[in-house]
């Protein structure tokens, strides 16, 4: 008879455990990530200018890098409750099949009908809408993962949502719009013929299948016309890894639980945002001296911000209407090659994120796209979870690293974020399958074209 594992295949928290408040890692930095800019003045943005975009409170959560802890109002923790705690799953049956004496956890976020983490910041962008009497959100979605966390939000709330999706997925990915058609939310194909940048863009490009940044524009342009409307943003945010902060906290009680401490925390990085919150408590533990660990981004390389990006104020938008990030970037104008399938497109990076990497309390190594892929395949065949290939990412360098312990016979504890599902990825995973898919790598010289474009900031 196999031997009973000590530590539970799945450590789940009661809901007595849930945590009741966010934690903000801006409070325990020494460097403080940059402020954002008003693309106009270069000057930072007030609390003003901020609550013409975003909610009263979302200002103040975007601007906080003093409150080290921000409670979790009882409405949103109730609505966690829905579908939180997530499991830490020990990956027993990866580490067996791998051979390794690594130990493997990972944080799963997918256990959601949006199949991601991204629920876990709509329902508070959402709930503070609401709270402040507004009639409805705009967003844009690209894949619509987005979007349709944010329809779920919103209906529950009972809160107008209207999405802008780019024109191709809308087209390719109908299961996505259809999904968020049931939550409530208005889909529009980007760019439309209902807003004037929609009109401008299809009159100066015929037939375009649109863009992220295009979709944006439009976003904002509905925002700002429509009384009581506000636009909101799923990544990148400061407001948006401090909602995230649910993901680290959860992990970090879990395993306290049974004293286990991580070597290597490691997540994919988009716009930051479920790296961000898983790491935030252990970061914190760093800032402060508490403890060690290694942590580690991963990134496309066909979309490498961190590892082959600059450190500069930069456009958040390819529109160029909302304001500065200080991020590593790769230029707003970046789009990865059209062959890329594995998501994190974004070309910027959250500030907060960037202001800890370039200070060296954090790696981030850059992966192609089939060794993501082989990676995800393995692990949905032994975990039996299907891998969105965002999160696919993370899993690449998690068997990684518990490779090389194989080889060291190091027994290294590793703990990796799964941010979702795939089940609505296919078309990637039967281009991989079919041998359709290939490794584009940018050049330098692509790279140092849209580098050129940086706004210059002094
Ligand atoms: C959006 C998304 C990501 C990337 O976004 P971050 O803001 O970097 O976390 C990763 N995984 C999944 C499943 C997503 O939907």
């Amino acid at each position: 008879m196999a031997q009973e594992k000590k530590i539970p295949y799945k450590i789940y928290l009661e809901e007595s455990e849930m945590p009741k408040a966010w934690y903000n890692v801006r409070a325990d930095m020494k460097n403080k990530p940059a402020p954002l800019l008003n693309p106009g003045t270069h000057q930072p943005m007030t609390a003003e200018e901020l609550g013409g975009v975003f909610c009263d409170e979302l200002v103040q959560q975007e601007l906080d890098n003093e409150n080290a802890y921000i409670e979790i109002p009882q409405e949103i923790r109730d609505f966690y409750k829905m579908y939180r705690p997530a499991p830490l799953v020990r990956a027993y049956c990866l580490e067996e099949k791998l051979g390794t004496p690594a130990k493997i956890y990972y944080k799963f976020e997918g256990n959601n009908t949006s199949g991601s983490h991204k629920l876990n910041s709509a329902i508070a962008q959402a709930y503070y809408a609401k709270k402040q009497g507004l009639k409805g959100v705009t967003t844009e979605t690209g894949a619509g993962q987005w979007g349709t966390a944010l329809s779920m939000a919103c209906s529950y709330l009972d809160l107008d949502c209207k999405v802008y999706m780019v024109k191709v997925s809308y087209e390719q990915k109908p299961f996505r719009r259809e999904v968020m058609r049931v939550y409530g939310a208005s889909v529009t194909p980007s760019p439309s013929m209902e807003t004037e940048i929609g009109r401008k863009i299809n009159a100066e490009h015929p037939g375009t299948t649109g863009s992220l940044g295009c979709a944006i524009s439009e976003a904002v342009e509905v925002s700002v016309k429509n009384p009581g409307y506000r636009y909101v943003l799923g990544s990148v945010l400061n407001q948006v890894l401090l909602h995230q902060s649910i993901i680290g906290l959860e992990t970090k009680a879990a395993l306290d639980k049974y004293d286990i401490k991580p070597d290597i925390i490691i997540g994919c990085a988009g716009g930051g945002s479920n790296l961000g919150g898983l790491i935030s408590p252990f970061m914190g533990e760093k800032l402060r001296g508490e403890a060690d660990y290694r942590i580690i981004a991963v990134e496309p390389a066909s979309c490498p911000s961190f590892t082959r990006g600059v450190y500069a104020y930069d456009f958040a938008d390819t529109g160029m209407v909302c304001p500065l990030a200080k991020m590593y970037t790769l230029g707003s104008d970046f789009i990865p090659s059209a062959n890329h399938a594995g998501g994190l497109r974004y070309h910027g990076m959250s500030p907060i994120l960037s202001q800890l990497y370039d200070d060296g309390l954090m790696e981030a190594v850059s992966v192609e796209q089939t060794k993501v892929f082989e990676a995800a395949e393995q692990f949905a065949r032994v975990e039996g979870i299907l891998p969105a290939p965002e999160s696919s990412h993370a899993i690449r360098v998690a068997i990684d690293e518990a490779l090389k312990c194989k080889e060291t016979g190091e027994e290294k504890t590793i703990v990796f974020g799964l941010t979702g599902t795939g089940y609505f990825d296919m078309v990637a995973y039967e281009k991989f399958h079919d041998g359709k898919m290939d490794d584009y790598i940018p050049t330098d010289e692509e790279l140092a074209e849209y580098r050129a474009k940086l706004p210059k900031i002094d």
